[in-house]
């Protein structure tokens, strides 16, 4: 583990950890605590992540999911049911309860991504495509150049022709045009403004996550998660799986029911 800004930060963390009234642990999932694989259905969590996670979720931390995925695609991953899962970057919500919740977006937006969806089915690349609510991604990390190719050539005359209220923005292995309504940020700030005293991280690897890095109070923790380093506004960088583990460990560890 290293620490991004000063010397101490993680101790300093770890030793509010210990003391706060509450804990909250935010994940991202694909290539945070899962490794990415060619299809995207198969994506598991990092050997020995679950029972580190289970025995959080036990000890009293609240734990929640921010995904880019769709709730339902992520849901079926994960072996809790009890906890929040924000989806496709937070335009969509499955709480505690099991209810869900989706941000209301403008109909330009959905009619903007309906365009987009169809565009890509008429120039053939329908299988590159994942329609979320709010989003649509464009994936080629495992796919041949020629499609990375023929996305990318599509692109400038569909974000020429966007309504204000969608962006579109590359992440790790792709493209994706996204509603402004929601971002990882604004989930995280629901989650914020539900446990104002808790110490809280958030751990992520994609450029997507930068949002919710952005939207953590001072005394939180951005924690980023991949293989090599980046430009980030997290304050900790985490080599997965070991280190990964590791800092599980360590949240665990500072566990007052433990440590008193
Ligand atoms: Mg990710």
């Amino acid at each position: 583990m290293q620490e991004l800004t000063s010397a101490g930060s993680l101790d300093d963390f770890l030793g509010r950890l210990a003391r706060a009234p509450e804990r909250l642990l935010v994940l991202d999932y694909d290539g945070t605590l899962a490794p990415f694989t060619p299809e995207r259905d198969r994506a598991v969590l990092y050997a020995g992540v679950a029972p580190l996670v289970e025995a959080i979720i036990a000890s009293g931390t609240v734990v929640a999911f921010i995904t880019g995925r769709s709730v339902a695609t992520l849901s079926p991953r994960l072996p809790w049911t009890d906890i929040d899962i924000f989806g496709a970057h937070g335009c969509e919500h499955r709480d505690r309860q099991g209810r869900h919740h989706r941000v209301l977006l403008p109909a330009d937006a959905l009619l903007a991504l309906e365009r987009i969806e169809q565009e890509m089915r008429n120039r053939g690349l329908g299988l590159a495509m994942e329609c979320k609510y709010g989003t649509i991604a464009l994936h080629w990390r495992h796919a041949p150049d020629t499609l990375r190719t023929d996305i990318q050539q599509a692109l400038p005359a569909i974000l020429s022709a966007l309504p204000a209220s969608v962006f579109g923005a590359p992440f790790d292995g792709g493209f994706e045009f996204r509603a402004r309504a929601a971002n990882k940020g604004t989930a995280l700030k629901i989650l914020l403004d539900r446990h104002p005293q808790a110490a809280v991280a958030y751990l992520g690897d994609d450029l997507t996550d930068e949002d919710a890095f952005a939207a953590l109070p001072a005394h939180g923790l951005g924690v980023l998660v991949r293989p090599a380093l980046r430009p980030t506004r997290a304050s900790v960088w985490v080599r997965p799986p070991a280190e990964l583990l590791d800092f599980l460990s360590a949240w665990i560890a500072k566990d007052p029911a433990r440590t008193s």
